[in-house]
């Protein structure tokens, strides 16, 4: 059996005729940049997210650069983020000359650890950046809370949790990436709602914000050839906002379909010495970009070896930390800083989960696992 981490093509067969021609269409009118489908999918993608505006760009880390620009943020600013994500977190922040500041993860949930934040706030602290990691919220209540005291803004890396949404503890319930001053996602091919190239987009409550950074992703311009700020080049491409209309109300089946099989996933593996499945947040739902479980008492990276033989493919996410990253090694680099992400760097394991998964595609993920783990006893 032929297993991948995600099945694009098995996605598209099953919306190809939609999708070719939504693609056909942008060709026919040659409208290749800013035609009337990005507008569209902006008006689309706010109302699914219950937002007052969404700003598309060219990917997801444009998306945090420019929202830094947006709020301001100078030179020697620094802007706190878990050391346990992607690297375009903290590219963009170091990319404008601001100041990451790293901050260990919860152990169970993933997320920055919000005991962890209040102790690296210094005069100089201006933003935070929760990264809503594997699909699941960050503890926002109390990320907003700390916010609050301190008067930070807040960007939501929501590159993976598209359409997950959050509980607070008064009931009021809210979509990832609507809940702080700015909220960043991803369109990346292999994100929950991807297009077949590049693309990204801001998520705003705030008029003026939204104005702003729609200045900023077209070259400091509202009006054609009058430069206000300074700004960037970072569209949405004609041909991928396209593709993105006809895949937005898909969103939620393909969230379900992804919820659906974590779920088979934790009742096989929920009784493992060797496994620790994911763990769930009470205040968020988990659209399981990833599921990733920790390994225990046997060697991960023998895991991986294992299930490779055994056809199964699987993904570190991440391997090697920020803090100890070349380019963004700093004075508190040393691992014992960071002993949560140092631990999971050596124990996270991703499996396959995707849109297109069947009943003996998952059996056959599932005893391979099982096995690969019998066989390094
Ligand atoms: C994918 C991702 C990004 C960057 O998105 P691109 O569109 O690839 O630039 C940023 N943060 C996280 C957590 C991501 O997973």
């Amino acid at each position: 059996m032929k297993v991948q981490m995600v099945d694009l093509k098995g996605q598209y067969e099953r919306i190809k005729t939609d999708v070719d021609n939504a693609i056909q269409e942008v060709i026919n009118n040659t409208s290749f940049i800013n035609g009337k489908q990005v507008a569209e999918f902006a008006v689309e993608l706010a109302k699914y997210n219950n937002v007052n505006y969404a700003v598309p760009c060219a990917n997801g880390t444009d998306a945090l650069q420019i929202a830094m620009m947006v709020l301001n943020l100078q030179p020697g600013d620094e802007v706190i983020v878990p050391v346990h994500t992607y690297v375009a977190t903290a590219e963009a922040i170091a990319l404008l000359k601001l100041e990451p500041v790293f901050v260990d993860v919860d152990e169970k949930l993933f997320t920055i650890s919000v005991e962890q934040i209040e102790k690296k706030i210094t005069s100089k602290t201006k933003a935070i950046v929760p990264v809503h990691l594997y699909g699941q919220c960050a503890d926002m209540e109390g990320i907003l809370d700390i916010a609050r005291r301190h008067n930070l803004f807040v960007i939501e890396d929501t590159a993976q949790a598209i359409g997950a949404e959050y509980t607070f503890s008064d009931g009021t319930r809210k979509k990832a990436g609507t809940m702080g001053d700015i909220g960043c996602t991803s369109f990346f091919p292999s994100k929950n709602l991807g297009c077949y190239g590049d693309g990204g987009a801001m998520l705003i409550n705030d008029e003026q914000l939204a104005k702003k950074a729609k200045m900023i992703a077209s070259h400091g311009q509202s009006i054609k050839y009058h430069h206000d700020i300074v700004g960037c080049n970072s569209r949405l491409d004609t041909i991928q906002a396209a593709i993105l209309n006809v895949k937005l109300p898909y969103l939620d089946d393909y969230n379900k379909a992804r919820q659906e099989a974590a779920a088979i996933y934790d009742q096989e593996f929920h009784n493992m010495e060797e496994i620790s499945i994911p763990a769930r947040a009470s205040y968020s739902s988990h659209v399981y970009h990833q599921y990733t479980i920790k390994v225990k008492g046997v060697n991960r990276d023998a895991l991986i070896d294992k299930l490779t033989e055994n056809g199964i493919p699987s993904m570190i996410y991440y391997p090697i930390p920020l803090h100890r990253q070349k380019a963004y090694l700093q004075n508190n680099s040393d691992a014992v800083n960071y002993p949560i992400t140092e631990e999971l760097s050596k124990t996270v394991l991703s499996l396959p989960i995707h849109t297109e998964m069947t009943k003996d595609m998952q059996d056959f993920i599932v005893s391979g696992v099982k096995e690969s783990i019998k066989a390094l006893k």
